[in-house]
């Protein structure tokens, strides 16, 4: 039997197909849920994905909303850049596709955020077209399966798992073998503890027969990551407001409603009057914790203070704003500032 034979009699047996996004199938859908699954797992995909469609049920409803709303929405997801591409990516599908998802592999890779497996994801998925994936999930089994030396992300091993992909690829049946091989290594052949006593593949596997399946993919060689050290502000006004930033459109969190940023080593009174004309009357240092990002941690001091403010000074703007908890419209928050907010505020933002 071929790999994908065996591959599609184990899903149609364990296969998922209760995911939020196979019912309906569609276009949008898979693409929203497949932006989503980047570095996600599904658990915690489904929640936002049912929110996310429900606000923004179709092409047209994504590309009109403001930014802000669709951060909102992405809010502990993390990797914010998916969310902005996906806003701009939804403009140019209504200005140059009339709202509908092209059905070409090249047209959709054109996108903001769209790679090569996702666009065969969309396709295949939603379109039954033939084209191939190599997901996170998928490069981990076939690195396994096939004993592949060297970092996934490497150009050359990249290319080699290419080939691979494709040749798997059957030459009929794409929608279910593509949601099969991503089932199969999600759930069978899993990162650290992979199943292979009940792997269809036990056999042929040369991870395995080499006794050590999780050698496999090789890990990026990499020293420890870096750590930088911030405080944020957390300033209330007389009426029990917080002053929160937007940071830019680009970067780490951007777009996102922020806490104002301070260094380690400035003086914070002279900060604030500096920047925004206030006068510090009581200050106090909150507990420290630490955001890991994929290529630093970020050391967090908390600093909660009350300021009066120079009346001549006007700070709420498209960048700054006085926020208090009555407020109804959406914003997003980065996960560490929500956590921060919340904890002040006691109740949920919702
Ligand atoms: Fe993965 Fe184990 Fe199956 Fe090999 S035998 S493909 S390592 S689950």
């Amino acid at each position: 039997m071929q790999f994908s034979d065996i591959l599609l009699k184990w899903f149609h047996q364990h296969g998922r197909k209760d995911l939020p996004w196979q019912h309906p199938v569609s276009p949008y859908r898979v693409w929203i849920s497949e932006i989503m699954l980047q570095q996600t797992q599904v658990i915690t995909v489904i929640p936002y994905f049912q929110r996310f469609i429900a606000r923004f049920p179709d092409v047209t409803a994504l590309a009109n909303a403001r930014l802000d709303d669709v951060l909102h929405l992405w809010t502990g997801l993390g990797y914010y850049a998916r969310a902005r591409n996906l806003h701009r990516a939804a403009q140019i599908i209504l200005q140059e596709y009339s709202g509908h998802l092209p059905d070409s592999a090249v047209d959709l890779i054109s996108l903001p955020g769209i790679g090569r497996s996702t666009a065969g994801a969309i396709l295949a998925i939603s379109l039954g077209k033939p084209a191939a994936i190599l997901d996170g999930n998928v490069k981990r089994a076939l690195t396994r399966l096939h004993a592949i030396a060297g970092w996934p992300g490497e150009k050359a091993v990249e290319k080699q798992l290419w080939l691979l992909a494709e040749r798997h690829t059957p030459a009929t049946n794409f929608a279910d073998y593509t949601q099969a091989i991503m089932d199969f290594g999600a759930t069978v052949c899993t990162r650290s503890k992979p199943h292979c006593c009940s792997c269809p593949f036990q056999s042929e596997c040369a991870a395995y027969s080499q006794g050590q399946p999780t050698a496999y993919p090789t890990s990026k060689s990499r020293g420890r990551l870096p750590i930088r050290q911030v405080r944020l502000l957390i300033l209330k006004n007389v009426h029990g407001e917080i002053l929160l930033e937007k940071r830019p459109p680009t970067g780490i969190w951007g777009g996102l409603w922020s806490l104002p940023e301070c260094t380690m080593t400035e003086d914070i009174e002279e900060f604030c009057q500096r920047v925004y004309a206030c006068d510090i009357t009581h200050m106090l240092q909150k507990p420290n914790f630490r955001h890991t990002f994929s290529h630093f941690h970020l050391d967090i001091t908390p600093i909660q203070m009350t300021a009066t403010l120079n009346p001549s000074k006007i700070m709420d703007s498209a960048t700054t704003v006085w926020y208090n908890r009555t407020e109804t419209d959406a914003r997003g928050f980065p996960a560490p500032v929500k956590q921060l907010l919340e904890s002040l505020l006691e109740e949920p933002i919702t």
